[in-house]
Order: structure tokens, then C-alpha cells, then sequence
């Protein structure tokens, strides 16, 4: 396996073709926005520029790798001739059933089909095509190049044979792949979204502030980020996104989001990406927790 397209590159997108194409891959990233494309070949080359000065990679390995990555504007261009397709598009369900029946469509017979979705179901993606044994979950983890896990989601049809072989390729990025079952929230948000809407839960019950709740977790659990700053991070709307995934799919109360999280959600605090979320990322304030409005 040499070719490899990846649709879509923004956050996740410009990660993965990056860890292809510094492994020796030849990536084709795809997108629909020419702005995106160039943005996320820009973000390429910053991270790439700050490993070489980090002495992690030489000169020469940077230039390889940002000639291993073409750019395509269309699904049909980009594709051709790829052993495998990773798909990182926008979160959202019918988007990407149109995106995977285009795929079926356009790709080789033997391309194998993965998706970096955090909450879609893998069975559900698969069934939209005519080879549902050949799609696979790929789920990468964010910052891509840094981090070390890739979920390796089994649809209900995957077959034996590109599990393996999606298993190996990934080690061959230098990552480690676990391999899980297609159920919501595969594994990691599944232990890891019921944590943090406990800790929403808990600053919402006035138990404690926001800094306090981060700081518990991390110097009594050792976890290098506090929930409530993570969830910040990851963006509320995708939290919220995801606990409905897993609500909906379990039919358990137990997944139900907190109604802070709800709220904040609708009132646009989304963590860093709108400037504001538990913690208030503006320029005067950078990452300063949000005041006590929001216990009760
Ligand atoms: P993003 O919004 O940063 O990027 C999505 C890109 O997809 C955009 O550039 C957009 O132009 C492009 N796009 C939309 N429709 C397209 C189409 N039809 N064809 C080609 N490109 C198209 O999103 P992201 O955070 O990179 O997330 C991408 C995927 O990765 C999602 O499925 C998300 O759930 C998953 N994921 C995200 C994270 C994370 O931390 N951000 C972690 C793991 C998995």
C-alpha cells in the first residue's frame, strides 16, 4: 500500500495526510474549499518546520514529506488509483453517507474505505456501499502526528482480513492500533464523554468551581489536562454531539448531557474555537477560568 487520499483538511485531515506522507505514503488530501486546502498544507509544513527544529526529523525528511502531498478539489480527481481512502470530514451523518456512496462509486474494487468519525456508526457508514467488509474506522487522535493511539473500529461487516491489514498499516505510521467493536461511542468516548459531562455535572451542582474540579483530576489522577479544559479543547458542541450519539444509541439515561453543557452550547461557548468555554481563551483574559456563573 503506497496511495492513500484523505477527504477533508481541516483539523484532523492536514494530521493524517501529515503522518502518511512523513511515513512515505503519497497523499492525495482532499476538500472542497481551495482555502481549507491551503491552510491545512500550511499547518503541514508549521508543524513539519517545528519538528525539524526540535531535531525530531532532517531537512531532507521535511521537504520528502511535503512532496509526498498533492492537493484535489473533487472526490473523482483525488481518488484514483488510492489503496485506501481515510475519510475526515465534517461530523456529520448525511454528509457522510453521501461522501462514502461517491467513494464506492469512484474508487478501485479492492480500495479499502476508512473514516476517522468520533460518533458515527461504522455499520451504518458501510451499508451505504457495495462493499461494507472493506470500510473500517480509523480513529485518530488530535494533535494527529503527536499522538499515539488509532481506535480501529470494526463495522459489523468488516471483514477479518482488512482489520489486519489496517492494524499493520497503522504501525507502520509508528502508531498503536487497538482494535474495538462498532457500538456508540466506540471506546474511547464512550469511558471518556461520561467523565466529562460528570464534571459539567459537578460544577453545575455547585459542588465545585471550575479550577477546582481540573485540579482534582490532575494532580489526584495524574491526567495531564483537567476534564473541564479538555473538554474546552475537544469543543462543546462535539461533546454534546457525542453523548447524544451515545443517549440515542443506548437508550440509557445514564449518557443524558447535563443541561449546562446544553446551555452553553446553544449560548455559543464552545470552548477554544468560539474563545469561550469553562475556561476564557480571549487575548486579556487567555485561559483564564470563566466566572462562577455558571454554578448554581
Ligand atoms: P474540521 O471542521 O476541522 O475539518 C473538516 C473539513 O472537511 C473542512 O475543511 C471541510 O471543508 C471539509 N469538508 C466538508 N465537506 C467535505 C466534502 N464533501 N468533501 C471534502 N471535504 C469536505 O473537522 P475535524 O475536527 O478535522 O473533524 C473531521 C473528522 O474527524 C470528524 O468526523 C470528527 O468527528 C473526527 N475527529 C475529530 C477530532 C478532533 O479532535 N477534532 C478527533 C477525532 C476525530
Amino acid at each position: 500500500m503506497k496511495n492513500v487520499a484523505v477527504i477533508g483538511a481541516g483539523t484532523m485531515g492536514n494530521g493524517i495526510a501529515h503522518s502518511f506522507a512523513q511515513n512515505g505514503f503519497k497523499v492525495n488530501l482532499i476538500d472542497i474549499s481551495k482555502e481549507a486546502l491551503e491552510k491545512g498544507v500550511a499547518t503541514i509544513a508549521k508543524n513539519l518546520e517545528r519538528m525539524l527544529s526540535k531535531e525530531a526529523i532532517t531537512e531532507a525528511e521535511k521537504v520528502n514529506t511535503l512532496k509526498n502531498i498533492s492537493t484535489f478539489t473533487t472526490i473523482i480527481e483525488g481518488v484514483k488509483h488510492v489503496d485506501l481512502v481515510v475519510e475526515a470530514a465534517t461530523e456529520n451523518t448525511d454528509l457522510k453517507l453521501k461522501i462514502f456512496k461517491q467513494l464506492d462509486e469512484a474508487c478501485a474494487e479492492n480500495t479499502i474505505l476508512a473514516t476517522n468519525t468520533s460518533s458515527i456508526s461504522i455499520t451504518q457508514i458501510a451499508s451505504v456501499t457495495k462493499r461494507p467488509e472493506k470500510v473500517i474506522g480509523m480513529h485518530f487522535m488530535n494533535p494527529v502526528p503527536i499522538m499515539q493511539l488509532v481506535e480501529i473500529i470494526r463495522g459489523y461487516n468488516t471483514s477479518d482480513a482488512i482489520t489486519k491489514t489496517i492494524m499493520e498499516l497503522s504501525k507502520t505510521l509508528g502508531k498503536t492500533p487497538v482494535e474495538v467493536n462498532d457500538y456508540p461511542g466506540f471506546v474511547a468516548n464512550r469511558i471518556l464523554m461520561p467523565m466529562i459531562n460528570e464534571s459539567i455535572e459537578t460544577l453545575y451542582n455547585g459542588v465545585a468551581g471550575v479550577n477546582e474540579i481540573d485540579t482534582v483530576m490532575k494532580l489526584g489522577m495524574a491526567h495531564p489536562m483537567g476534564p473541564l479544559q479538555l473538554a474546552d479543547f475537544i469543543g462543546l458542541d462535539v461533546c454534546l454531539s457525542i453523548l447524544n450519539v451515545m443517549y440515542d444509541g443506548f437508550k440509557n439515561p445514564k449518557y443524558a448531557a447535563c443541561p449546562l453543557l446544553v446551555n452553553m452550547v446553544r449560548a455559543g461557548k464552545l470552548g477554544i474555537k468560539s474563545g469561550e468555554g469553562f475556561y476564557d481563551y480571549s487575548e486579556s483574559r487567555k485561559a483564564e477560568k470563566v466566572s462562577s456563573q455558571f454554578i448554581k
